[in-house]
């Protein structure tokens, strides 16, 4: 099994149609779904996670750029203003892949990009809003 994190931009003729569904049933590709900015009539974006056999992923993602999905590699993109941080944790509390720790004796952040999956959680988390996340 193989796993491969992607970005699809839906055209918005596309937005409405069972695409992840079919990716499931057809393509027998695991789906998950880690972030999605999805609107009615207009072009979506989704921060997907596919788990399959390479050739099974492959064959989906060939499907999603016949139906006109832009498919691109996810690339982390996640900023962190570490001089502003203040080390308070609260960041940590929300980060369930613990890619953002806080451990003694320093008690200082460290943010591990490697296991970030860009939720966002860790954005509105933090009280001086110095996380930023891009997909
Ligand atoms: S975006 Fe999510 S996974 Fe990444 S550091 Fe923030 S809370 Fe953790
Ligand atoms: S919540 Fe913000 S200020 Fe607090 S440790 Fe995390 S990044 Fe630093």
């Amino acid at each position: 099994m193989a796993k491969r994190r992607l970005v699809l931009t839906f055209p918005p003729e596309v937005v409405e149609r069972p695409v992840v569904a079919t990716l499931v049933k057809e393509f027998d590709v695991l789906t998950n779904i880690l972030r999605a900015q999805v609107q009615e009539g207009e072009v979506g974006r989704m921060l997907v996670e596919l788990e399959a056999e390479p050739s099974a992923i492959r064959a989906a993602m060939r499907y999603l750029e016949e139906l006109g999905v832009i498919v691109e590699d996810a690339i982390k993109d996640i900023d962190m203003n570490d001089e502003l941080c203040i080390d308070c944790g609260a960041c940590t509390a929300v980060c369930l892949p613990r890619a953002l720790k806080i451990e003694p004796p320093e008690w200082k952040i460290e943010l591990d990009k490697e296991r970030c999956i860009l939720c966002g959680f860790c954005v509105d988390a933090c009280p001086l809003k110095i996380i930023s996340v891009r997909f």
